[in-house]
């Protein structure tokens, strides 16, 4: 099955081909345009901005995304953009170009659920199999989720407040560090004390897989108040930060591992999937939490932790070779701002195109 794959639900215009034989994944191409100048002077995304953006250059990231897959449109198998969640005009943006591109050259359109391509992007590898302990966190979800196998997926807790990834980003922001706030407290954070300020770990010792990261940021808001931000003491804060993130994460993963079962022959695999998965320190603890339960983690390689075309192709290979997409596939679909991935299995059902 070869795949053409298009992403646009925040700030990241992707386009990827990949093919999918006897389970074997292969890029083709994986083109990713990163949106940084456009938002950069508002220290965030704005969607207006982020719709006009997608809609400037959606046909020619796929233009470039086929050119160097090397294939005609011919050769694909089927389209597959992401549908939902995610910001509508710039989602609307991206399903119309795929469902273009499908209708004139006759293939299936699939409707991605976009957490379903970072929960899913780990296999992007190819040696993640099901089942697996997933931990998604992004810029906006913070969840743990058992993966039993495609389409099969149960919420075993989320944050209750911000996501990490905001948490990041808005811990940044008052920072005055800028825009994506993740991989600018990580720089500091490397150079900084992570034992300067005590900041709390919410919810950390409830029993539970719920999180919550807001009460973090405003301790973090407080601390920078209280005296001058010399380079060293910004360090500091962003080390203490990310430890209490970190913490907090490892902490929850330990109850989550301790609980999961991966079931009889199986091995124990906890996957990190999301944009702040691409976090070293992140990724360094929940290591450590998984090779404790005699586990491994699986996170995918730092480009296809933030947003990527490659993972939603893979969905929509996924789900092809499942044989849940046939025909026009799901061209009567709509873009959904909000579409939880619980609800990700109901599009194996040809009731809903
Ligand atoms: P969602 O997938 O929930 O719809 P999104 O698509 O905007 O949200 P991603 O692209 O998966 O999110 O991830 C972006 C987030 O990841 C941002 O909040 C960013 O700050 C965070 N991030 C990126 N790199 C790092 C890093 N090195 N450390 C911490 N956070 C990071
Ligand atoms: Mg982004
Ligand atoms: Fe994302």
């Amino acid at each position: 099955l070869t795949i053409l794959g298009i992403e646009s639900s925040c700030d990241e215009t992707a386009a990827a081909v990949l093919r999918l034989e006897d389970g074997k994944v292969t890029l083709l191409s994986d083109v990713i345009h990163t949106q940084l100048e456009e938002h950069a002077p508002y220290q965030g995304v704005v969607p207006e901005i982020a719709a006009r953006a997608h809609a400037e250059i959606a046909d020619r990231t796929v233009a470039a995304a086929m050119r160097e897959a090397g294939i005609g449109y011919d050769a694909l198998d089927g389209v597959a953009a992401t549908s939902g969640p995610g910001l509508i005009g710039g989602v609307l943006v991206g399903m119309m170009t795929g469902k273009a591109i499908a209708q004139a050259a006759g293939k299936p359109f699939i409707a991605v659920n976009h957490l379903e391509g970072h929960a899913l992007s780990p296999r992007l590898g190819g040696d993640c199999a099901f089942p697996y302990l997933l931990l998604l966190v992004s810029g906006g979800h913070c969840q743990f989720l058992e993966v039993r196998g495609l389409g099969q997926y149960k919420r075993l807790g989320s944050t209750i407040d911000d996501a990490v990834g905001e948490a990041f980003d808005k811990t940044a922001k008052l920072l005055g560090l800028g825009f994506p706030g993740g991989p600018a407290v990580e720089r500091l954070a490397k150079t900084g004390n992570p034992k300067a300020f005590d900041f709390p770990r919410p919810l950390m010792n409830r029993p539970g897989l719920d999180m919550s990261f807001a009460g973090l940021k405003t301790a973090v808001a407080r601390a920078a108040a209280e005296a001058p931000l010399t380079e060293e003491r910004l360090a500091d804060l962003c080390a203490s930060f990310q430890a209490a993130v970190c913490d907090v994460l490892a902490g929850k993963a330990r109850r989550a591992l301790e609980a999961f079962d991966p079931g009889e022959g199986e091995s124990l695999r906890f996957v990190l999937a999301g944009g702040v998965a691409s976090n070293k320190a992140i990724r360094t603890a929940l290591e450590a939490e998984a090779k404790a339960f005699g586990g491994e983690l699986f996170a995918p390689p730092l480009r296809h932790c933030t947003d990527n075309a490659a993972m939603i192709a893979l969905v929509g290979a996924e789900r092809m070779a499942a044989g849940g997409i046939e025909g026009i596939g799901d061209l009567g679909a709509g873009a959904r701002p909000r579409w939880p991935l619980d609800e990700a299995s109901a599009t194996l059902d040809p009731a809903y195109a």
